[in-house]
């Protein structure tokens, strides 16, 4: 479960997240969404530890990993990333891709590596190196390996946003299904509304560094908190 609490932070004199607070549980796949440059990516990064809050806290399963006086460094956080252009090793085949977070024995190193490939249905694609693929097989691999050292926090920054129309759905599909499955706390950020409405439990609608709005889909379809919310949400089919 992951926990942020007024985190706050300026470029200059703009504030570019303004006092943003959020929560996502296990298993749950939570939406940020919001029209371009309103601070989605750059929350993102805060939560990932790239990029320092100038106040908040984030908490993970109750655990405090970031303050002003404290911080956890990135990698030590268990958090899985997923961005538009996190690309693969070119050099390492796709199991090795798959395998690269991952400690422990050979044995189940290897197991967990066919286990994911079969939940992304690749298998059989193990020995094949990222150029030998396709955008969207690149992208299930792509998923595979943040998965794969069993993150208890997602973060996917507009993920399937550099393939093509006819392959996304799948892939959002298939995406959706193996979240599940593994059971990790999900936060989506995107900005289109279709997205948020197909993937969410949760979507948290965000504008000029605020969180406007939070609910289920449903309710935020429904009942948008304003007039720009209901704009935003006006072309969703
Ligand atoms: P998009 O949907 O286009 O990806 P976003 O919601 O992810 O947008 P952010 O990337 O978080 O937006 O950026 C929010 C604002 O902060 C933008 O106006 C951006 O120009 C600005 N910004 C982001 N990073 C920096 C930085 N390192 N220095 C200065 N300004 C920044
Ligand atoms: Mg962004």
């Amino acid at each position: 479960r992951l926990e942020i609490r007024d985190i706050v932070k300026s470029f200059g004199a703009r504030r570019v997240v303004d006092d943003v607070s959020l929560s996502v549980m296990p298993g749950q796949v939570t939406c940020l969404l919001g029209p371009s440059g309103c601070g989605k990516s750059t929350t993102l990064r805060i939560i990932a530890g790239v990029e320092m809050q100038d106040s908040g806290t984030i908490h993970l399963d109750g655990r405090l990993v970031c303050d002003t006086v404290t911080r956890v460094p990135p990698e030590g956080r268990g958090i899985g990333l997923m961005f538009q252009d996190f690309a693969l090793f070119p050099h390492l085949t796709v199991a090795r891709n798959v395998a690269f977070g991952l400690t422990g024995d050979r044995a189940a190193r290897a197991r967990r590596v066919d286990e994911l490939l079969e939940k992304v249905n690749l298998s059989g694609y193990g020995d094949k190196h990222p150029h030998q693929l396709s955008g969207g097989e690149q992208q299930r691999v792509a998923l595979a390996r943040a998965l794969a050292p069993r993150p208890r926090l997602m973060l996917m920054d507009e993920p399937f946003s550099g393939l093509d129309n006819r392959l996304r759905d799948g892939i959002r599909d298939t995406t959706l299904a193996v979240l599940k499955e593994e059971g990790a706390a999900v936060l989506l950020v995107t900005h289109e509304p279709d997205e948020a409405m197909r993937m969410a439990d949760e979507i948290a609608l965000m504008r000029d560094g605020r969180i406007v709005q939070q609910g289920s889909p449903y309710n935020v379809y429904t009942r948008p908190a304003d007039r720009a919310a209901a704009a935003f949400f006006s072309d969703v089919n």
